[in-house]
């Protein structure tokens, strides 16, 4: 989300107060917790001008932080974690982890914090003190099993907050609350002997969240509807707070932007009758020892475009109308496209499309990159698919 803000910032975009009357910008963008909502104001345009709206997610499954972490026993100093999303606890064993995220002064302000060092680790059991592993699988408690290490002596309560003031340099008498986040130190990466993967954390769902800042802020042609972009929190634990895709974020923001361009309500139900949105969540590509789990007429290929979800049932909002106008989206911008369908004896995952359909009644086509090992730390997906989305979304604005 941060890196969305400077890239906007970059390009002259103006942050808007929601606190305030609104100011009527044409290049602007909203900021409320960890969700971002972001517009261009199209040359010429009506205050009835329907908006093309691109919708992902900021947030992605992993460890917090406590508000009370500090533990440990047997000579280790430990942080107590809560699990966050649905998580592939595996991968986060054995991982060198730096500590990030947002620190509360009881003055109210919001301070950034980002240690990029290896501070804390959840060491796996040795094999020979769990001999059965290999071939009964691995079960993690995560009470139990999942508390990392960050060093070692006899701890004392207030040792992490007098660490993190120290750290994020504050003083420690002002620190009020925190909402930290473990992170895999490993960089992102161009992975393979042909150089076409990405191997990476957070790809689900940074990466469409990437792209959508991308082509918003490259798409400079001439066209009657308004882009917006919306990046929501909480995706992973079912989108219900003031910053998820089921809040009344996005609504509130849109009707805003009519009236500040001078559109009463009326105005306000025209634009939204007449506007489309794409949800953009990475897809599963099929994997190479398990192609059985994919639908076999319908299995997304790395570095073959994105795909376009389709579930009769709606846990993807894709219709045929909004399928056509992505498909012309990528064939504007001659980029591959694809589709994906699961198995009907497999649950089938969902996003924020169905929820933003619901919310305000606009057709909305659910796409994504295809990757493998969703909600792993360390996930992948094709170097390609990622240039071939944001102008697949760029097209789409300006169609
Ligand atoms: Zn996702």
């Amino acid at each position: 989300m941060r890196s969305s803000v400077d890239r906007l910032r970059a390009a002259g975009w103006e942050q808007v107060d929601e606190t305030t009357p609104w100011r009527a910008v044409d290049n602007g963008f909203v900021v409320r917790g960890a969700a971002l909502v972001a517009w261009r104001r199209p040359v010429g345009s009506s205050t009835a001008s329907p908006f093309r709206i691109v919708g992902a997610h900021t947030d992605s499954p992993g460890l917090r932080i406590k508000p009370r972490p500090d533990m440990g026993q047997f000579g280790w100093r430990q942080l107590g974690v809560e699990v966050y999303g649905g998580a592939l606890l595996n991968s986060w064993l054995d991982r060198d982890l730096g500590i990030a995220g947002r620190v509360v002064l009881d003055d109210g302000s919001v301070h950034d914090v980002a240690v990029h060092e290896p501070i804390a680790r959840v060491p796996q059991l040795a094999i020979h003190l769990d001999r059965e592993v290999n071939d009964k699988g691995l079960v993690l408690d995560k009470q139990l099993h999942l508390t990392p290490v960050w060093g070692t002596g006899v701890g004392a309560p207030g040792d992490f907050a007098a660490w993190l003031a120290d750290r994020a340099n504050l003083d420690l008498a002002t620190i009020a609350w925190w909402e930290l986040c473990l992170f895999d130190i490993t960089p992102a990466i161009v992975l393979g002997a042909d150089r076409s993967l990405i191997a990476s954390a957070r790809l689900d769902n940074q990466l469409s969240c990437w792209a959508a800042t991308t082509a918003l802020i490259d798409a400079r042609a001439p066209t009657s509807h308004t882009p917006v972009i919306a990046l929501f929190d909480h995706e992973e634990v079912g989108s219900e707070s003031s910053t998820g895709a089921s809040g009344p974020l996005l609504a509130t923001i849109l009707e805003r932007l009519t009236n500040g361009w001078g559109g009463e309500r009326e105005a306000f139900l025209e634009a939204l009758a007449g506007s489309s949105c794409v949800s953009a969540d990475n897809a599963h590509a099929v994997h190479p020892n398990y192609p059985e789990r994919q639908e076999p007429g319908h299995r997304p290929i790395v570095n073959h475009g994105p795909a376009i979800k389709v579930n009769s049932n709606q846990r993807y909002a894709t219709s045929a109308e909004t399928a056509a106008l992505f498909r012309r989206a990528c064939e504007r911008a001659e980029v591959p496209w694809q589709v994906f369908v699961s198995r009907n004896n497999m649950p089938c995952g969902s996003t924020i499309g169905p929820l933003t359909a619901t919310a305000l009644g606009i057709p909305t086509v659910d796409v994504g990159v295809p990757q493998l090992s969703m909600h792993s730390a360390r996930e992948l997906c094709g170097a390609s698919d990622p240039q071939y989305l944001a102008k697949a979304l760029s097209a789409y604005f300006t169609l």
